[in-house]
């Protein structure tokens, strides 16, 4: 019988895009991430996208009630203002495929703690609390409301409702 699979790969662990840029190879062989990342590696690593082209990575999409609970989950926790739609997919696939996440991103590593997700840090030790978040004013401090839905650019979080001035996000005390 001839098997190809190396024997000490660990299989089957949701990747985000920052350990597709710098896990070792054969940590990631027969890893599950979504086609967006693959487009994001396209555009601004290309050289590392040649690479990772020659092991088995699992391109797939989540399907949408996954991602729905996980939109669901951050808006609960307020992260989804940190959020993009890249990683709301990569929480999705982690909780379809009840796969370990492995993640650097404090706010995909507090939605998986709140969705039972396993994870584990590429290079940070990660976080050790649940957090909740808000979004407030830098002009006037109001509290803002939290957006349904994640932002199109990552820390643009858009302008305060009642003065007009940028919003940012803090840590729920
Ligand atoms: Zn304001």
């Amino acid at each position: 019988m001839v098997n190809n699979t190396p024997r000490h790969v660990v299989e089957g662990e949701v990747v985000d895009t920052s350990a597709l840029i710098s896990w070792p190879l054969e940590r990631l062989f027969g890893s599950l991430a979504s086609p967006k990342q693959k487009n994001e590696l396209i555009t601004n690593h290309p050289e590392r996208m040649d690479i990772i082209d020659a092991i088995e990575i699992k391109w797939e999409n989540p399907d949408k009630e996954s991602i729905k609970k996980i939109t669901d989950i951050s808006k609960e926790t307020g992260d989804i203002a940190g959020l993009s739609q890249i990683d709301i997919e990569i929480l999705a696939l982690a909780i379809e495929n009840d796969c370990i996440l492995i993640t650097d991103d404090y706010r995909m590593q507090n939605i998986a703690e709140y969705s039972k997700i396993e994870w584990r840090s590429v290079n940070t030790d990660g976080i050790k609390n649940i957090w909740e978040w808000e979004i407030v004013c830098i002009g006037c401090k109001m509290v803002n409301k939290t957006p349904d839905k994640p932002s199109d650019k990552k820390n643009d979080l858009g302008e305060c409702l009642e003065c007009g001035t940028k919003l940012k996000i803090r840590k729920k005390k």
